[in-house]
């Protein structure tokens, strides 16, 4: 079409292409391998056939339109095959000059098929350029691949951060993980003085044997000992290799591939977070990326649910004595008295108040007096089934559930610490120590509360008292 091999070198260069119709003309030129020039059908058939097949149908639609003087302006993204198989993006515009006009015996252009000729309405000259746009591309759809990961990482921080049980979060913890990290079974280890305890894990066929292995730190070449001392994601992509005395999970198939992601809080590890895969070569640096995000959040979570689990262990806790307050006593003495009363099972309570404790104080000391409220306290837990509940009520008063049990039978109990205690040699108190016990119970009727029991069991210690101590009374 054009003459000047300069300006046709100039045009290539910047991607301009043309199409007369008029004369069934190109640019740059296609001649066919044996000579003489390409057909405008064979042109628009190897158009179509370069075409990404997600492509095809839009664009040969967007071509056609211009063939058929339908429109007279293209402007598309698609995809086009190179020689390799491989695609590149491009953008193609153009625009179409001047028609051909119809001659007299004109038919109505065939708009299924491509023309041998243009017929009528269609344009004289189609002018266009090419840019390859593949670098932008491939920059968009990874970016576009960071962003969905950034997204579901954020997703698995919430919902890691979002209880405050320890449990809880150990299971939103390996959840979270598995959906981001490939594995078929993954675990969560804590640090227990000088060893890792795994305190849960996923996808393995019988957890039992999993839960609460512990592996001792630091170990000589071991995975999990590299990935803390390193203080970032370790991967192995054979275990076996890497360290063979790698401890594979009892009844399970072998791991080969193994991800250590350590947990980190203010510079020193809490425990770490391990993922495994049955084949070899599966964790790459990518991998190592995601998790070093992950891994702080899970980090955070853990800690905090500990922390919460701590202070709320601390909040229903008898700093002197190690049992229940009084606060815990009142909500686990409720919910086993709802209990009771839906069941129809009886509940019995004690109150036992220790006696003239004023006097123990005044001859031995405080100190000395706290000694032997601890001692009590264990007296007391010693005696106690597993289901029954111990708590330090007051000063020197303690209360007892016993749930499932008829007060005539809690009385026998309680007549038994009633003994040991009195029994007890308290280092460093010459005298004996003695309890008055109260007891009360039942099945609870409409209406009655713990309160009601307390109550009952502190007018029938009372009694005890009155009847001259060291005793137990029956409401
Ligand atoms: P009674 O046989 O009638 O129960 O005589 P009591 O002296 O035990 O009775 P009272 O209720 O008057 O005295 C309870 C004493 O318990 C008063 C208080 O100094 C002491 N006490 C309360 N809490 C503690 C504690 O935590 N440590 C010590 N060492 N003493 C306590
Ligand atoms: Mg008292
Ligand atoms: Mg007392």
């Amino acid at each position: 079409m054009f003459a000047d091999p300069e300006l046709v070198e100039l045009l290539s260069r910047l991607g301009v292409h043309a199409t007369h119709y008029g004369e069934g003309l190109f640019f740059p030129e296609r001649p066919l391998p044996g000579g003489g020039r390409i057909e405008p059908r064979q042109a628009w058939q190897d158009f179509l056939e370069t075409l990404h097949p997600r492509d095809r149908e839009r664009i040969s639609r967007a071509a056609r339109a211009i063939y058929t003087g339908e429109s007279r302006s293209f402007e598309e993204t698609f995809r086009i095959r190179n020689p390799d198989d491989t695609y590149r993006w491009v953008v193609s515009k153009g625009e179409a000059l001047g028609t051909i006009e119809a001659p007299d015996t004109a038919e109505t252009p065939d708009t299924t098929e491509a023309p041998d000729t243009a017929g009528a309405g269609a344009p004289l000259l189609y002018v266009g350029t090419e840019t390859d746009i593949t670098a932008h591309k491939e920059l968009e759809e990874a970016l576009q691949q960071k962003n969905r990961e950034l997204l579901v990482l954020r997703e698995a921080a919430a919902v890691i951060g979002a209880s405050l049980s320890i449990h809880d979060t150990v299971q939103r913890i390996l959840e979270q993980t598995r959906k981001i990290i490939p594995c078929q079974t993954a675990a969560v280890q804590m640090f227990q003085d000088t060893q890792l305890e795994v305190i849960g894990c996923a996808g393995f066929r019988d957890p039992g044997k999993v839960l609460g292995l512990r592996f001792p730190f630091p170990e000589a070449g071991s995975l999990s000992t590299r990935a803390i001392q390193e203080q970032r994601p370790f991967i192995s992509l054979d275990v076996t290799t890497d360290f063979p005395a790698f401890i594979q999970p009892p009844g399970e198939e072998r791991i080969q591939s193994w991800m250590g992601i350590p947990l980190i809080r203010h510079g020193s590890a809490i425990g770490l977070v391990s993922a495994d895969h049955r084949e070899r070569g599966v964790y790459t640096d990518h991998h190592v990326e995601l998790a070093a995000i992950l891994a702080d959040h899970i980090a955070i979570a853990l800690e905090n649910a500990r922390l919460h689990e701590k202070t709320y262990t601390m909040a229903m806790t008898d700093a002197l004595t190690g049992l229940a307050n009084r606060h815990r006593l009142l909500i686990e003495g409720r919910l086993l008295l709802e209990t009771a009363a839906r069941s129809g099972q009886p509940l019995a309570v004690a109150m036992i108040d220790v006696d003239h404790f004023k006097t123990v104080n005044d001859r031995y000391g405080h100190d000395q007096g706290d000694r032997v409220l601890q001692a009590i306290a264990a007296c007391c837990t010693e005696q106690l089934r597993s289901s029954d509940v111990l708590a330090r009520y007051g000063g020197e008063e303690f209360v007892l559930l016993f749930p499932g049990t008829r007060p005539a039978t809690a009385r026998i109990a309680c007549e038994r610490i009633r003994q040991r205690i009195s029994n007890l040699h308290v280092p460093g108190l010459d005298e004996a120590v003695s309890v008055s016990i109260g007891v009360s119970g039942g099945i609870p009727r409409r209406g009655e509360d713990l309160n009601s029991f307390i109550t009952r069991a502190d007018r029938a210690m009372y009694r005890a008292k009155e009847a001259g101590r060291n005793r137990v009374d029956l409401a």
